[in-house]
């Protein structure tokens, strides 16, 4: 395996992160005070810049007016776009948007890859995902209350989810909800195409996450679907498939996720080695840096965030070389490794800049309030522990059983 960046890639990336540095970082203070839609003509003109540099989508194939990056070249410009909130959105390859996308590529009939995944990846519209339920967990999505029942061409559509995030300002939603409540648990629930103006589909707010509840994009919402009647060629993929096409979604998806943390653990990092530099703590003129202990931090950051990095790049590596199911032990480790990673290293970035990093001044504040969510989504930690160690054990029981060592 090697691990070295080819230098055309390399060149885009380094190019990539003046980009961010000259016109994005810039933009932070200006973002943190106003709402998303205040922003967006300042981030449509910025979109606009990234197209014409031809950057834009670099998760997405060619044909389809990506960049055509593999898995691993895309985590690494996924980490360089992860250093600015803004960075993925800018390069229209945020989620839940690039996951709907993948799905809709691989599983979408052509009436919905031209009405749908044409002008998702285009970054005209934008979409969620609505699979997590208030009154049902999260953590184990075959157990699903909302149902969708054949009517005619149609299917009506019931239930209640929340944290479908960017479900504002979406244009439509992939639902997914329970059409065969007799089948095994795993072939219950469909994924289902839902426009966002069909009647009986509705926003009831944006959850307040961390004291935000943000807008437009920005935001969590929850939603109802109350006698939501789509056609049945809105289905994706075969009936009873919404499991197997979310764990599709899984692979590919914990590598963006990975490398976008990666990205925030790097400019923590950065910004916690400049301020120790530079905030004078003794009379004498002594920095921060000058600090045994903030010399350990220093340290125990940086080994954290290069193994985590080579976590993830090898899990990636072994997706694009031998698909995802072999990678399936590789893709459950990094979730929980590299989430923590990264809020330990914001956390002490944050320390180093004592009160300065709980205000708005920078970006840790943000970071440490929104990335606190990387430990629940994606699959709680403690499911990807205990099913990894379940997995493990199981297998150690067999090769015990089998007399060997
Ligand atoms: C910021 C954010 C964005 C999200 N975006 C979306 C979205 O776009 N679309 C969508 O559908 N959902 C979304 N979610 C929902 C997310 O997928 C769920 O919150 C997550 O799956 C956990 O489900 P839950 O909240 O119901 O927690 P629960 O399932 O109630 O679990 C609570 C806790 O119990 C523990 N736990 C649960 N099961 C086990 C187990 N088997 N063993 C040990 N411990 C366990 C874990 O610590 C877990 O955190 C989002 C969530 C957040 C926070």
């Amino acid at each position: 395996m090697d691990f070295a960046v080819p230098e055309p890639l390399q060149a885009v990336i380094d190019a990539i992160n003046d980009f961010l540095d000259a016109e994005v970082i810039p933009l932070e203070k200006e973002f943190l005070g106003k709402t998303f839609t205040e922003m967006l003509p300042v981030i449509n003109g910025l979109r606009a810049k990234v197209k014409e540099r031809g950057w834009w989508a670099p998760n997405q194939p060619k044909e389809l007016g990506g960049m055509g990056l593999s898995l691993t070249e895309h985590g690494l410009v996924s980490e360089a776009l992860g250093r600015t909130p803004l960075g993925h959105y800018l390069f229209g390859c945020q989620a839940p948007d690039a996951g709907n996308a993948e799905i809709l590529h691989m599983f979408g009939s052509e009436e919905q890859k031209a009405q749908w995944l044409k002008p998702l990846v285009n970054g005209d519209i934008r979409s969620c995902f609505a699979m997590t339920e208030p009154s049902m967990p999260g953590s184990n999505p075959i157990m699903l209350a909302s149902t969708a029942v054949k009517d005619g061409a149609d299917y009506v559509i019931n239930g209640h989810k929340w944290y479908t995030t960017s479900a504002e300002g979406a244009a439509f939603a992939v639902c997914m909800a329970v059409t065969h409540p007799d089948a095994p648990p795993h072939l219950r629930a469909s994924m289902i195409i839902v426009p966002a103006d069909t009647p009986g589909y509705r926003i009831v707010r944006n959850i307040p996450v961390m004291g935000h509840a943000g807008d437009d994009y920005f935001s969590h919402a929850e939603v109802r679907f109350e006698d939501c009647r789509v056609p049945q060629s809105n289905l994706l993929g075969g009936e009873g498939f919404g499991f197997a096409i979310a764990q599709e979604r899984l692979g590919p998806g914990r590598i963006h996720h990975c490398m976008r943390w990666l990205g925030i653990c790097k400019r923590s990092f950065d910004l916690m080695c400049q301020r120790a530099n530079e905030r004078v703590v003794d009379m004498d003129g002594g920095v921060l840096a000058s600090k045994q202990i903030i010399q350990t931090w220093v340290a125990e950051s940086a080994a954290e965030i290069q193994a985590a990095r080579l976590m993830t790049l090898q899990a990636a590596w072994k997706i694009d070389n031998v698909g995802a199911k072999a990678a399936r032990d590789e893709i459950a480790l990094i979730k929980f490794v590299v989430a923590n990673t990264m809020q330990r290293v914001i956390d002490r970035a944050l320390q180093v800049h004592g009160g300065l990093g709980m205000t708005d001044d920078t970006i840790l504040a943000f970071f440490f309030r929104q990335e606190r969510a990387a430990r629940i989504y994606d699959g709680a930690d403690e499911v990807h522990k205990v099913s990894f160690g379940k997995r493990k054990l199981r297998h150690y029981a067999g090769v015990a059983a089998a007399g060997k060592k």
